[in-house]
């Protein structure tokens, strides 16, 4: 590794957000948090900067930092992460604020490309569980194995079960509003959370109130959901819970087409039959998951089921999906494919593989109404396929609604002479997003935007973009929270990526 003062960085510093008084802003926090929970240190400033987003992980394997925060603190307290951001928010100029969960989302959005201070949650780690009401009140720094693992000792469930599970935490999850595997049953984050805590920017607690249901005007803590830290810093959520289920049970099925599959699990959800866990594999993902585990698969496609709740339930539900399934050409499995997802869902060997060898590979997750799915399957394949240098585009839909569904995306290649690994990258994005969004489909289904998809927040949203930016003005008036995300457009994040000719400019404000 290169000395200190030599290491680069990928992202500039906007030099607003150089702060010049370092000392005195250091020794304000210490007086905020106490000496030992504010860092400045080398080792942790490179470790803060980066997520679990291809680009900041292929840098950091270059030898490169993609960006660094020029503060590390760890509260323990809300009111003192309301402390924090009403100094950060009213000094000259404002500093600004990241808060972090534990860097696995695979978008940059805890990247801090404008420096600052960066809010390690991990000390707001508890839980209560309110047996009666089903609820859990949780800390935003409680990580998600954690969490799963008290539930079960309490005869609980929550049910979130992200691939990330182990390293991930509620925050984030409120932040991307993301989605576990078993969501089909338990819900997604916006299902899951029925009321917050939230410190806005200029250092004011809010907190919304729970209850079963109301009718007193807008829910206003749903804008939090799915904020990606640019709203504020949420501290603390109460979520639904559920009793640990009595039975758990699974079944596959192998079809001849994927309009087949996607018929058979759209009767099913629309005739409110929920499994936790639906999953079907296109050609030549089934092959790669399951070519040695059951022979029917041989140029079909895999399905996999798994149900959770009351054994009759469960019974019910098995039921009525295996009659769905065969009324649409498809074909019972053996218990094994069950089994090996089981054995396999939290493996994530392929990307940690791949890029070493500067091989460009990722995933990419949208949704879309049913009417579209089949079209919409093919479109982004042949877009991806499309681009010079890619080598293959294929796909898994891993979340499914009444209304549509969420295809889950891979593509890799290699970049061919005159193209660096990041316009290859970036190509086969546009691609992905481009072929989904002219379907009518949206650019993410749970990862969220970060610095990887902020370029897309205009088209997205359309005129409702307008607004949401007139609400980011209003709660972050000097845009101190996690800036560079989710509002920023052309000037920044991802776009500022592909425009640099050189991955290796200096500091500016110096490590
Ligand atoms: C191998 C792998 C598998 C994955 N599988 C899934 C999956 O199945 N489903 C899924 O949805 N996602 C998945 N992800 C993505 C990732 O795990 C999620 O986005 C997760 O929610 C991020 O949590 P984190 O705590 O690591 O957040 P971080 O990466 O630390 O932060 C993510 C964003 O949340 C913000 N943030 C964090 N805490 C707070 C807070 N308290 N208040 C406000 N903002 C906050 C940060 O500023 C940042 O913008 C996967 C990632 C990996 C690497």
């Amino acid at each position: 590794m290169e000395e200190k003062g030599d290491l680069k960085v990928n992202f500039d510093h906007d030099p607003h957000a150089v702060i010049q008084d370092l000392d005195i802003v250091i020794s304000k926090l210490k007086k905020i948090l106490g000496n030992q929970w504010v860092s400045t240190d080398y080792i942790d400033k490179v470790a803060y900067g980066k997520d679990y987003w291809l680009i900041s992980n292929q840098m950091t394997l270059d030898g490169k930092i993609p960006a660094y925060p020029d503060i590390i603190v760890w509260p323990q307290k809300t009111h003192q992460i309301a402390e924090i951001l009403k100094y950060a928010n009213s000094h000259k100029p404002p500093i600004p604020v990241i808060p972090y969960g534990e860097g696995s989302g695979v978008v940059g959005g805890a990247v801090p490309i404008k420096g600052g201070i960066m809010v390690d949650m991990k000390h707001f780690d508890q839980i209560t569980i309110n047996a009666e009401n089903m609820t859990a009140t949780i800390g935003t720094g409680v990580n998600g194995k954690v969490l799963e693992r008290y539930m079960h000792e309490h005869g609980f469930r929550m049910g979130h079960i992200p691939q990330s599970l182990h390293a991930s935490t509620v925050g984030g999850y409120v932040a991307h509003r993301a989605a576990g595997q078993f969501s089909g049953k338990y819900g997604k984050m916006e299902d899951i959370v029925k009321s917050l805590e939230v410190v806005l920017p200029t250092g004011e607690i809010v907190k919304s109130k729970f209850y079963p249901r109301a009718s007193v005007g807008p829910i206003v803590d749903r804008i939090f959901l799915g904020s990606e830290g640019t709203l504020g810093i949420v501290t603390e959520v109460t979520c639904r819970i559920w009793p640990f289920p009595e039975k758990q049970a699974g079944s596959s099925f192998v079809f001849p087409t994927l309009q087949d599959s996607l018929n058979a699990i759209r009767e099913t959800l629309q005739a409110n039959i929920n499994p936790a866990v639906v999953r079907i594999y296109d050609k030549p993902e089934t092959v790669r998951h399951f070519g040695s585990t059951e022979k029917k698969s041989k140029d079909k496609l895999m399905v996999i089921f798994v149900f959770e709740g009351s054994s009759r339930l469960v019974d019910l539900e098995m039921t009525i999906t295996e009659e769905n399934c065969l009324k649409h050409n498809g074909e019972a499995c053996s218990s094994r494919p069950v089994d090996h997802w089981f054995e396999t869902r939290f493996n994530v060997k392929e990307s940690s593989d791949f890029g070493p060898y500067g091989l460009v590979f990722d995933t990419v997750e949208v949704s879309i109404p049913w009417d579209k799915a089949n079209e919409l399957y093919e479109a982004v394949v042949q877009e991806i396929l499309a681009v010079p240098g890619a080598l293959m585009a294929t796909g898994h839909a891993s979340h499914f609604y009444p209304t549509g569904v969420c295809f889950y995306f891979t593509f890799s290649g290699v970049p061919k002479k005159n193209q660096d690994y990041l316009e290859l990258y970036n190509q086969c994005w546009d691609a992905a997003v481009r072929g989904t969004l002219l379907k009518g489909g949206a650019a993410s289904h749970h990862h969220g935007m970060g610095l990887n998809r902020t370029r897309w927040m205009q088209l997205e949203h359309g005129e409702e973009f307008k607004l949401l930016k007139r609400i980011k003005k209003l709660l972050d008036p000097n845009n101190i929270m996690n800036p560079g995300k989710l509002f920023s457009q052309r000037e920044e994040g991802s776009v500022y990526l592909t425009q640099r000719s050189s991955l290796d400019a200096k500091p500016k404000g110096g490590l």
